[in-house]
């Protein structure tokens, strides 16, 4: 059934209509778990943004003026239209980013509900239209609405396929936004289905438009004349080319990038509970996730037991194919990732770090890394200070909880962050100092669609989800008139 998906021939859909990319590449779409090629797909180009920039741009009178409730019906379809899809999509993902089912089902069920809250958001909004504002004095009053902020382009990564991707398509057109998004270069093909999906319900053509391709596709939008906003999903590096290319326009950004975040444990802290919650942080997708909390903070009391539980742990971690009974974690999706990880660990270990467990690669095909964790790290190193993307952990140790969140917030990133306490009180207090978007306490990473992402300091502008992210893509207009 995946094979469906693996051999398409049209991986640019302009205004309604499916088309092979002008581009000049044609993209590898690998296998990490073999290295192997799974299909090659014809890459859009500067031509296919161009065109999808104008389709987007005719689309959007017709969109804006169309009712929220309407919207939301669409929205409603992608839904459904996902839901219908799961099995391929699931199955893609773990071809092509090596997710164990699990995580791959995860994904989905995200884009999913992503769709489905954002219908409701929809609906809400005819009704908060041209709310009444009594001035003072009584000789005039306002009337507020929230309008679509135009055409948008996106930018999507390859970590989490669908999922960046309807965080942004499910409040834009909600909003009345029309849009064109770019998706990864190295995961071009299970996006394409929502070009399938609003064929399939009837979009209006150009209201969604999606070009397959790599740096030159995103280089294109950002210079589109008819985009009125670029919402990017990436990392540091990539986002400052980004803000800096659309900034001779002062044209709008958000920007969600990456973390290098804490998970402080406290030493009243549930052992199970912690070596729990600072697993999923660290090597759930394999640790390529902007979210990994992959430093962790812990109180010197109860440091021996937990680094033991956590080590044994580590070491029994099912590592494979996604395809292999009982895996727990895949491989690295790109072998560009897989080498960066593996570079930055060789290079703690020859500056002696203490490495407990993992430390390089497995030897088998495929770009598999073992779970590393090292040990008291120097807060200068990099390991303790930049984002690795990879299956590895830093550890470090605290006398007090002030001391944990002064550790926590010494960081140019401010994404996510977790705290393990059996004492709920003590984790919400150190939640309330940790300079971060996203805040988990005696929990794994749940992400809701109602609540918000995005991060403080570095790690970008804006937020997604929740209300946020719907009126992420509004402006608000006040009209003033004598009473
Ligand atoms: P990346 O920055 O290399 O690429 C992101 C996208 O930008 C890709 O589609 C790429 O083709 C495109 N791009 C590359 N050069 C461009 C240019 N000059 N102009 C416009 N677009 C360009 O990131 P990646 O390796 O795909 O993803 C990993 C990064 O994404 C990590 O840093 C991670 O933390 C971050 N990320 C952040 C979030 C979040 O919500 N904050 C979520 C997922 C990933």
């Amino acid at each position: 059934m995946a094979e469906a998906l693996l051999e398409r021939e049209h991986t640019v859909f302009v205004g309604g209509k499916w088309k092979t990319g002008r581009g000049s590449e044609r993209l590898e779409v690998i296998d990490p778990s073999s290295g192997g090629v799974l299909a090659r797909v014809q890459a859009g180009g500067a031509e296919d943004v161009e065109k999808a920039a104008q389709a987007a741009g005719r689309a959007f009178d017709g969109w804006k003026r169309s009712t929220g409730a309407a919207r939301a019906q669409y929205l409603r379809g992608f839904a459904r239209g996902l839901k219908s899809r799961k099995n391929i999509l699931v199955r893609v993902q773990m071809h092509n980013n090596g997710k164990p089912r699990l995580e791959a089902e995860i994904d989905v069920d995200d884009a999913i509900a992503c769709f489905d809250y954002y219908a409701t958001l929809a609906e809400g909004l005819d009704g908060r239209q041209d709310m009444r504002v009594d001035h003072a004095g009584g000789t005039h009053f306002g009337l507020v609405r929230h309008e679509p902020v135009g055409p948008v382009g996106m930018i999507v990564p390859w970590n989490f396929p669908l999922v960046t991707s309807a965080w942004k398509i499910a409040p834009a057109l909600a909003a009345g936004c029309t849009a064109v998004m770019k998706t990864s270069e190295m995961t071009p093909l299970n996006e394409l289905v929502y070009g399938d999906i609003a064929t399939e319900i009837g979009l209006p053509a150009g209201v969604l438009n999606i070009v397959t391709g790599g740096a030159d596709v995103g280089v294109a939008l950002t210079r589109a004349p008819e985009l009125r906003k670029i919402s990017f999903t990436g990392s540091n590096m990539i986002g400052a080319k980004v803000m800096a290319a659309v900034s001779g326009r002062c044209l709008p950004v958000s920007l969600e990038l990456g973390g290098k975040s804490p998970i402080i444990v406290t030493a009243d802290a549930d052992i199970d509970q912690a070596v729990s919650c600072i697993m999923g942080g660290v090597f759930f997708n394999a640790g390529q996730m902007c979210s990994a909390t992959s430093r962790l903070i812990v109180d010197k009391s109860i440091e021996p037991r937990l680094i033991e539980a956590l080590v044994d742990k580590t070491r029994a971690l099912k590592v494979g194919s996604p395809f292999e009974d009982g895996t727990e974690m895949g491989p690295l999706t790109t072998a560009a990732q897989c080498h960066k990880v593996l570079w930055m660990i060789a290079e703690a270990k020859s500056d002696g770090l203490d490495c407990l467990t993992g430390g390089g690669a497995i030897d088998r095909d495929g770009h598999f890394v073992k779970p590393t964790i090292f040990r008291d790290v120097p807060h200068a190193h990099s390991i303790w200070r930049d984002e690795i993307f990879g299956p590895v952990l830093a550890t470090t140790t605290v006398s007090s909880d002030e001391e944990a969140i002064a550790v926590a917030n010494d960081t140019d990133y401010g994404l996510v962050g977790s705290v393990v306490s059996v004492d709920w009180s003590r984790g919400k207090a150190i939640a309330d100092r940790i300079e971060a978007g996203q805040i988990w306490i005696n929990t794994p990473q749940i992400v809701y669609p109602d609540s918000a992402w995005g991060g403080f300091k570095q790690s970008g502008i804006g937020r997604e989800l929740g209300p946020w992210g719907l009126s992420g893509y509004q402006g608000v207009k006040h009209i003033l008139s004598e009473t």
